[in-house]
């Protein structure tokens, strides 16, 4: 039973121009605790006619939107992030409820979902042009930058709350209006997200929400009407690939998060408790469910065998549970589809040769979870090594020299995060700059904040999220030449 302090919070209907309403169909989706197989409630469904409509008046709503200052902007954004952080607690348990994850963690991405809003409420403001030195006396050239046009933001079930924020936020203060495609498993955190962007101002039809049953034909609307000019989206590369080539026929712009397969270094200098910190860090948070999550671990020989004692003794610690319970650290995977698949990767690992160290298959703990799991004397052939494993389970792998660990670390087709973990100044430059990935880690396991770029390179998509740079995603530059001056 899921009890909040404002029951308002938790909608079951879609939000579309400045309304909540039902699916055309009447058909709905049923939202389930995956910690205990429980409904929560059911939300109405989306298909093309309603995502049509939202786009329809995401248009119209943004000729206004756009032509407000951009303090303007920024004072509503302001005060959405002002009442997110406000609706903390009912957030976070809707998040958990939804989702899966801890209760301290779901606090944690609300208050980091929030952020962005908070720094691209004050990047709305910073959206310079240029005045231009001309090479024609009789010229002036001077640039201007102008929202992109409608967004439309695809967003997954493993930050239901940030995935979302993180794309809304700079667009939003770059001018754009933007229709919300949430994973239809965790809808709620992003109708919760909306009743507060109502309250805080944001004039109707500059959010929607749509989610359907069917996310492959409210996606080909969004990727195929001319009017959405940009598409922002955050998932699996195969799903990501198959929208950048819907996005082809009417040449929209795409930021694309896509998956990783980020490799955890360990040199035979590092400080292998912190290492440990760090991998405990970086690859159980979220069981193990986000794209930057250490993929594969690459220890040097030498301490191979200490630095493997020392993670399964501090994995020992985490308590697997629902994750709304106290002290609960690692909750229960989204679906029985991931756990299946986390099961046979593991199985394919061992009958290769792989020892599990701690953890494997454990049908007591309930349908959805699977125990955090290390495994050692992994090989290159093995689909841990190959795939994102989006779960809890360790991979380590033994090397002997730097220029092979760089090779294990690039030959991937991924390129999003990588862990480094050394003490040598000359080893952290020349190893970061001959890693293939947008994000490096150095001697550090959690990585992302609204401040710096998050993004990937390779498969792993194109586009940065936060930073400076977040905001230009979302705008287009305009040239103006002025002449006969
Ligand atoms: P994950 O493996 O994390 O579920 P997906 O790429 O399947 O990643 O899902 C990420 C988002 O993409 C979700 O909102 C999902 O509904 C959406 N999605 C999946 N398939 C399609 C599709 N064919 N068209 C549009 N959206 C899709």
């Amino acid at each position: 039973m899921l009890t909040l302090k404002d029951p308002s919070l938790l909608k079951n209907q879609l939000f579309i121009n400045g309304e909540w309403v039902d699916g055309d169909s009447g058909e709905k989706i049923t939202i389930t605790n995956p910690a205990d197989g429980s409904e929560i409630c059911q939300v109405s469904s989306a298909g093309k006619n309603e995502t049509r409509y939202a786009i329809t008046c995401a248009k119209n709503a943004m000729q206004n939107w756009q032509s407000l200052t951009a303090k303007a902007r920024s004072v509503i954004l302001k005060r959405w992030y002002a009442l997110i952080n406000e609706n903390l607690d009912d957030l976070a348990n809707i998040l958990t409820a939804e989702q899966g994850k801890p209760l301290e963690e779901a606090k944690g991405e609300i208050l980091y979902g929030a952020s962005y809003i908070e720094w691209f409420a004050e990047e709305a403001k910073r959206i310079y042009g240029d005045v231009i030195p001309s090479n024609n006396p009789s010229q002036r050239l001077i640039t201007i930058k102008q929202a992109v046009g409608v967004v439309a933001a695809i967003t997954p079930w493993n930050f239901p709350n940030a995935m979302i924020t993180r794309k809304v936020a700079p667009a939003l203060a770059a001018g754009c209006a933007v229709i919300v495609k949430p994973a239809e498993a965790t809808p709620l955190s992003a109708l919760a997200l909306a009743v507060l962007a109502e309250r805080a101002g944001v004039p109707k039809g500059i959010l929607s929400i749509v989610v359907g049953v069917s996310s492959k034909e409210i996606g080909e609307e969004l990727t195929t009407n001319n009017i959405v000019k940009k598409l922002s989206f955050t998932g699996s590369t195969n799903v990501g690939k198959l929208l950048i080539k819907q996005c082809a026929d009417t040449v929209k712009k795409t930021s694309m998060e896509l998956g990783g397969n980020a490799p955890f270094i360990v040199f035979e200098d590092a400080d292998i408790e912190q290492a440990v910190q760090g991998a405990i860090a970086s690859k159980f948070r979220n069981a193990g469910q986000t794209c930057v999550c250490a993929n594969r671990f690459l220890v040097h020989r030498s301490i191979y065998q200490e630095f493997a004692e020392q993670f399964v003794a501090q994995t020992k610690k985490l308590v697997i549970g629902n994750g709304a319970d106290k002290d609960v650290s690692i909750g229960p995977l989204i679906n029985t589809t991931a756990v299946k698949n986390i099961d046979e990767m593991v199985n394919e690992a061992t009958t290769k040769g792989a020892k599990i160290l701690i953890g494997g298959t454990d049908k007591n703990l309930g349908e959805c979870f699977f125990p955090p799991t290390i495994l050692i004397n992994v090989t290159t052939d093995m689909r841990v090594f190959k795939e994102e494993i989006f779960g809890p389970v360790a991979p380590i792998i033994a090397f002997d020299t730097e220029e092979q660990a760089l090779e294990l670390a690039n030959s991937t087709e991924a390129g999003l995060a990588s862990y480094l973990y050394t003490q040598n100044y000359s080893r952290i430059w020349r190893f970061s700059e001959g890693l293939e990935n947008g994000i490096v880690g150095i001697n550090e396991g959690i990585i992302s904040t609204e401040v710096a770029p998050f993004g990937g390179i390779k498969e792993s998509g194109n586009g940065r999220e936060g930073s400076k740079y977040g905001i230009e995603d979302y705008i287009e530059i305009k040239y103006m030449c002025m002449g006969g001056i």
